[in-house]
């Protein structure tokens, strides 16, 4: 199995975090998203430890609320010391609601408007990433009127190509994200937040990408910023004493993907950096990471019902489902590869090649090709692996489909943390 809360049950049925999945299709319904709460634990205090263990007590993981928000998640990170970056005020608003202390928030975002930022500052945010000179001087002026000097960090581009796809691919120099390195924009825009009032400059960001499995572009990035550190200081007598690296370590989401061991990764990147910084006459800075997909994507689960299925004699073979692109874009997205298998025959050998359609108007809504499963029938559970991240959160009502809940599971027991979207729901905003 590829991930060790996964596992089959005497009666041959499908288990995830040691619960019978056909069970809890009966009981909450179809489609669902389960989220082992135990695993989300396990992930967060393996980045804590590894983190304080080999950049220093201040070493801070930030969860990157984007990959799974709801209330619960946040109480979590709070429980579990991790500090969250967020990139709108829904999910800063969120966070408050859990009770979640601002101080440990990162405001990430390209286009953060005027309201956003005065959101964030009214509501004493700890830190904007701060992605480009309009919002500084935005933040500047609404951190004045609030009489504050707002922390800022500045999102840089180390000019980093981390081959993953280019959908997620977000450190080179033509992104849409933050300030080039390469091009002197960014020696530029510190001279200018130097010079601001109402600011106060802290460090530097860099986010690389997403799903990388390598630890090469993670070390290489970090070099460019401490030497970036380095440059600086020499050049305006300025040393940052923040270096956020951004998230983006992989996950395992089909046998053929590589298990990634994050402590040492991240003890990798500690080691080199610690060398650097001692070569290139800094200190060794605070360091963040934002860590979003290895924290939650094999924490999920969805299940869904076959409604059926189509044989096309010499083309192929359809299987139908009760969800589709509205719980789980990313196959239509950017081609997202899954584990894909029948909870109620798991023991069954896969004996046919499918393609899993959803159920919406979309010849698009594919959640997976080329997947072998045991002979499908309508009435089937089947079970796509590896869904905590970026599911849920990427989830929409297109078609006017009700999203599933969230079910969280723990220790033996399962609970709602999101209940399933009702048709009056989707009226809500209906007039
Ligand atoms: C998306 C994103 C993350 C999280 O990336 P993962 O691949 O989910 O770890 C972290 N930081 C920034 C700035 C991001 O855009």
């Amino acid at each position: 199995m590829i991930c060790n809360n996964i596992g089959i049950n005497a009666k041959g049925h499908l288990t995830f975090a040691g619960q019978d999945t056909t069970e809890l299709a009966a009981q909450y319904g179809t489609p669902l998203y389960l989220i082992d709460e135990n695993k989300i634990r396990e992930k967060m205090s393996t980045y804590v430890k590894a983190m304080k263990e080999n950049f220093g007590e201040n070493a801070l993981p930030l969860y990157a609320s984007k990959a799974l928000c709801f209330k619960k998640i946040y109480k979590i990170a709070n429980e579990e010391h991790m500090g969250v970056d967020a990139v709108s005020p829904g999910e800063i608003y969120t966070a408050l609601q859990a009770g979640f202390p601002m101080e440990k928030v990162y405001f990430h975002g390209n286009n953060k408007t005027d309201a956003d930022i005065e959101f964030a500052i009214e509501n004493r945010i700890g830190y904007f990433i701060c992605d480009n000179l309009d919002e500084l001087d935005a933040i500047d002026e609404i951190a004045g009127k609030h009489g504050i000097k707002q922390k800022i960090i500045f999102r840089l581009t180390p000019g980093i190509d981390p081959h993953t796809h280019v959908k997620i691919s977000t450190g080179k120099v033509d992104s849409k994200f933050g300030i080039a390195i390469e091009t002197g924009q960014a020696e530029e825009a510190i001279k200018i937040a130097l010079g601001k009032k109402n600011i106060e400059l802290c460090g530097y960001h860099c986010h690389i990408g997403s799903q990388t499995f390598d630890i090469k572009p993670f070390v290489d990035g970090a070099e460019i910023m401490l030497k970036f550190i380095a440059h600086i200081k020499e050049v305006l007598g300025y040393e940052a004493h923040i270096l956020n690296l951004g998230g983006g370590m992989g996950v395992k989401y089909v046998e053929s993907d590589p298990e990634i061991d994050y402590a040492a990764n991240i003890k990798g990147i500690a080691d080199m950096m610690k060398k650097r910084s001692a070569e290139l006459g800094i200190n060794m800075p605070l360091v963040l990471m934002e860590p979003g997909r290895s924290i939650v994507a094999d924490a999920g689960m969805t299940l869904y019902t076959v409604g059926g299925t189509k044989e096309i004699p010499g083309y192929k073979n359809y299987v139908s489902i009760d969800g589709g692109m509205t719980d789980n874009p990313r196959y239509t997205l950017y081609e997202a590869a899954y584990t894909i298998k029948l909870a109620n025959k798991a023991d069954k050998a896969p004996e046919k090649e499918y393609t899993v359609g959803g159920r919406c108007c979309e010849s698009g809504d594919l959640i997976q090709e080329h997947v072998m499963l045991p002979t499908a029938k309508k009435g089937d559970i089947l079970a796509v692996m590896t869904t905590g991240a970026y599911n849920y959160s990427m989830a929409s009502n297109y078609n006017r489909i009700p999203r599933p809940p969230v079910v969280m599971l723990k220790d033996g027991e399962s609970y709602v943390a999101v209940r399933r979207e009702s048709y009056a729901d989707l009226m809500l905003n209906d007039l």
